[in-house]
């Protein structure tokens, strides 16, 4: 499957906000949004223009699109899907990429990033209803119990992200047993539930051009 390599920092810097791609660096002095937050390249310092219309709609999708880790065709997919759906096309766009397995993975504390929890779902770590499920994109439903294969449990980088999250409440629509790293689905996300500084409607006005 295709994903992006490049250097994650890179995207928090074009954006000019931290979207927490690289989990506990994001959190120390280390990040270079603290240093540097200007975008980067060459002229980066000097673009200082007042980004309105198509641009702002355009930075909007783009840091969605990077804040959940997703490329291009699959997050349009994701708008196409929200749009032929009933409901607000927006709220819907974010409530399936709040669905994600990978996304779930992190909100429950299994990965101190959205990039390191697509690592361990691909790796076989996390199952769903006691499976294992290694597609990121897997969209969860309500009801199901998503958790960390036994023979993972001590792993690093589960014990790290446990140790990482351990204050970090999870949201309301997944109920948590931090103990047995073990959540289930309770309700479907709701728009109020998703605190990401997001404003949907302006990636619905681009992709409805
Ligand atoms: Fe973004 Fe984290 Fe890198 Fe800072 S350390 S620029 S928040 S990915």
């Amino acid at each position: 499957m295709a994903r992006y390599t490049g250097a994650v920092c890179r995207l928090c810097r074009r954006e000019g906000m931290k979207l927490f791609l690289k989990g506990a660096k994001c959190f120390t002095e280390k990040c270079p949004i603290e240093k540097r937050n200007f975008a980067p390249g060459q002229h980066g310092k000097d673009r200082k223009a007042k980004i309105v219309g198509y641009g702002l709609q355009l930075r909007e999708k783009q840091k969605t699109k990077r804040i959940y880790f997703t490329l291009e065709k699959q997050f349009r997919n994701y708008f196409e899907k929200a749009a032929r759906a009933q409901g607000v096309t927006g709220d819907i766009l974010l409530q399936q990429l709040e669905r994600r397995l990978d996304n779930v993975a992190y909100r429950l504390g299994f990965a101190t990033s959205r990039r390191q929890a697509r690592q361990i779902v691909r790796h076989g770590h996390v199952l769903v209803n006691g499976k294992k499920v290694n597609i990121p994109s897997y969209q969860v439903s309500v009801g199901e119990e998503i958790s960390v294969r036994e023979k993972s449990n001590k792993l690093a980088v589960i014990e790290g992200a446990r140790e990482f999250s351990s204050h970090q409440p999870a949201p309301n629509w997944l109920q948590l047993d931090r103990d047995k790293l073990s959540g289930r689905v309770s309700s479907l996300p709701k728009r109020e539930d998703i605190n990401l500084p997001v404003n949907e409607q302006l990636i619905v006005e681009l992709y409805s051009k």
